[in-house]
Order: C-alpha cells, then structure tokens, then sequence
C-alpha cells in the first residue's frame, strides 16, 4: 500500500531528540525520507535514524548548528547532496522546529540570551525557510510547518518573556508568509504545543509540573507523538486548504 509521504523528503530541524525527533519518526513511516538534523547530540540523531530504518523508512543524520548562519548554510548545501541527488536537492516539507528556552527574570536576562533564542527559535527559521521555498514553489507543492508554543499567544507563567516573543514572532511569521506563498501549492502553517514531556519541559513531578497540569484540561502533558500527529496532518494533501493556521495542541489549556 502506498504511503502518504512517499517520494517525498522532509527536514526537521533539531530531531535527535524530543518533539523533532517524533515528527522525524512520524513523517518517515508516513514513507517520507527524513533528514534528522543535530547538533549537540549525535548519538540520538543515529538512534533515530536506526530507528527508523528498523521501521523500513529511510531517513539521514545531518550535523548543523542552526544557531549560526553558517550552520543554516550548511544545512541548506547537505540536504541537497543527502539522499543522493534521487529527489534533485528539493525539499517537500520542511518542519522548523528546532528551538532554545531559558527560564529566568527578564531583568537579569542578557545580551547572549536574546542572540541564542533569535539566532536560533527565529532566524534558522527564517533563513532555511528563504533557502527552501524556492524549489517547493517549482514543484508546486510544499509543506512549511513552524513549531510555535502555546505561550506565542500569551504568557500565562513569568520568566519566559524572551522566548515567548520568539514563538509571536514564528506565529506572526508564519501568517504574513501564508499570504505570500498561498497560490503556490505551498502552505505554511505553525502548530503551538501545550506542555509536551520533553528536556525542554519535563514532566518531573515538581511544582512546575505540576501547575502546568493544572492548565492543561485533559490534566496531564502531551507526548511528543502528539505533536507529530498534527504535524503528519498539516503534511498530508489533504490539508492543502489549510493555509496560516496556527494548529493549537495544547490538552485544553486554550479553551
Ligand atoms: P528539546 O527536547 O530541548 O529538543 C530540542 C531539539 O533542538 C534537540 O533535538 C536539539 O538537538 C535541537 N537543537 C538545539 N539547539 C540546536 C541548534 N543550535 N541547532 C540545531 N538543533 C538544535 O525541545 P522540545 O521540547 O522537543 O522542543 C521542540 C520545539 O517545540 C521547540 O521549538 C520548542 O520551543 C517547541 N515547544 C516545546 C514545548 C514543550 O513543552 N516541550 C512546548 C511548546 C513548544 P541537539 O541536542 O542535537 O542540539
């Protein structure tokens, strides 16, 4: 039988681990071929790739820094090599979602921090978005999917002010772009997650944990799964008349 995503290549920014990772895991069983972008963590993006190769995917672990305009290059020149030239260098659906949070007063925060979350949470997105969109639009066809959050449509916690004007600005993004590229066959879409159990935001118990359950009213975390779940169906062709959505996935907490 064939699969929704066959022929086609993905890149998911930042999936050796977390929510990445899972989409990477999702789309490839959907039968694209994944590109599995890292760069802390080798062995994870190799345990992904193994693991989807097990599963009879096809999927290739590709080391980039996004935080630099370098690492965005790079990444941008290695998918176009990747899978052999089978698919000419074009990639069909690109998932933004590699991302950075620190927790911490906005009056202590520092020149750094507001470089690490931009450079990476915004601009890689930006960038990879420019470098990508072009040979989507020959092709008629394309998926660009933003990983926002929940907290890019309001702050319900203190101590996130830099991040949380990061994901406005991927949602903000994603809209403006939806305009430009819609009679393209491309659509751009973001999905926002709740509180999903990952090193990002571990469902560990403490008081944090705790109070972001209470938000959520399905009363537990998300699963990365979930996440991919939504991010397989704003892919599919049958989503084609989705179009600058910001798809909420949150267990409630919206409501
Ligand atoms: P995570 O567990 O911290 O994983 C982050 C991923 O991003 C890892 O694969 C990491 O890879 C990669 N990454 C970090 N810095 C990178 C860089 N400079 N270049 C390339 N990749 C980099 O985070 P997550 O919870 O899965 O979050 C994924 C996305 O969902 C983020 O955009 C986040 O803002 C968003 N989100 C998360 C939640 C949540 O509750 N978890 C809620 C709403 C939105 P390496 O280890 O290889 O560097």
């Amino acid at each position: 039988m064939s699969k929704q995503f066959e022929n086609k290549v993905a890149l998911v920014t930042g999936s050796s681990r977390g929510i990445g990772a899972a989409i990477a895991i999702r789309l490839a069983a959907d039968g694209a071929h994944v590109v599995v972008n890292y760069a802390a963590s080798p062995a994870r993006a190799e345990q992904v790739v193994a693991e989807i190769t097990r599963a009879g995917g096809h999927a290739e672990a590709v080391h980039a820094d996004l935080s630099t305009l370098e690492g965005t290059k790079t990444l941008v020149e290695s998918v176009s090599t990747v899978f052999g030239g089978k698919f000419g260098g074009c990639v069909d659906i690109l998932v933004n979602n590699a991302g950075t949070a620190e927790y911490g007063p906005f009056l202590e925060s520092s020149e750094d921090s507001y470089d690490k979350h931009y450079d990476l949470n915004v601009r890689s997105m930006i960038s990879l978005t420019k470098a990508l969109a072009p040979r989507m639009i020959e092709a008629k066809w394309g998926r660009i999917i933003n990983i926002g959050s929940r907290l890019g449509e309001g702050a319900p916690v203190a101590g996130l002010a830099i991040y949380v004007s990061t994901k406005f600005a991927v949602h903000g993004f994603t809209r403006a772009l939806s305009r430009e590229l819609g009679a393209t066959g491309v659509t751009v879409n973001s999905v926002q997650p709740g509180a999903i159990d990952t090193e990002m935001s571990p469902d560990d118990g403490g008081p944090a944990a705790q109070m972001m359950k209470k938000l959520m009213s399905v009363g537990r975390f998300g699963r990365p799964e979930e996440i991919a779940s939504a991010v397989a169906f704003i892919a599919s062709p049958d989503s084609a008349f989705i179009n600058g959505e910001n798809l909420t996935v949150d267990g409630g907490w919206n409501a």
